[in-house]
């Protein structure tokens, strides 16, 4: 059974392997399937709205099961920004060290460091059927990058109850507390169901 990651983020397609699994399940990423539009616009104001406009999207161009993430970091004291705009924080064309670089210029001297990063998972079916889950993981946000492991703001998000960055922790930790992994393992029981699979 082959199901479409709606994504050329190459990090997402390894994090969302590692986490949905089973036996009968074979993941392809965007890039691995020629034709599909390159750049979806993200212009939904929810993360769940940019995740079935992705789905949708892919689903129709391939005919296949589709699998697509939104997601992004809100900062309690920046009234939930980054948000949806995670990916561009900084520009258009920005890098995510511009976007970290831009995120310790907003919260310099500001003490309440609270932060929790939210996912919300689309799955869209060839024939138009539609579900969506979402999950959260909730932190801080550093004042200084730490770690080499992961993509985007992890090296500045310390998550709750532990004193290392998602860079630093890794992906064995990262994958099993994350808002993806979250999203996901809410999803896992009825969606593998829905593909005609086991867990
Ligand atoms: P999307 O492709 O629009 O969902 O962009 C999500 C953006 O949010 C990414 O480019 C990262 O900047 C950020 N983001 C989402 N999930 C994570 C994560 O697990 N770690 C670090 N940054 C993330």
């Amino acid at each position: 059974m082959k199901l479409l990651i709606a994504t050329h983020n190459q990090h997402k397609v390894t994090e969302i392997r590692q986490i949905f699994q089973s036996p009968g399940l074979e993941l392809i990423s965007a890039a691995d399937v020629p034709g599909l539009p390159q750049d979806i616009d993200e212009d939904a104001d929810t993360f769940e709205g940019n995740a079935l406009k992705k789905a949708r999207t892919l689903c129709q161009t391939s005919g296949l099961w589709t699998l697509a993430d939104d997601s992004g970091l809100e900062v309690a004291a920046l009234n939930n920004a980054p948000g949806v705009h995670s990916a561009r924080y900084a520009g258009p064309e920005c890098v995510s060290a511009e976007n970290n670089r831009k995120l310790l210029r907003e919260l310099d001297g500001v003490s309440d460091r609270s932060a929790r990063f939210r996912c919300a998972i689309a799955l869209c079916a060839p024939d138009g059927r539609e579900w969506t889950v979402d999950g959260s993981c909730a932190g801080r946000v550093i004042d200084a990058p730490r770690g080499a492991e992961g993509f985007g703001y992890d090296p500045l998000f310390v998550p709750d109850g532990y004193d290392k960055t998602f860079a630093e922790l890794g992906p064995d930790t990262k994958n099993r507390i994350s808002h993806r992994a979250n999203a996901l393992k809410r999803a896992e029981d009825e969606w593998l169901k829905l593909l005609g699979l086991d867990k």
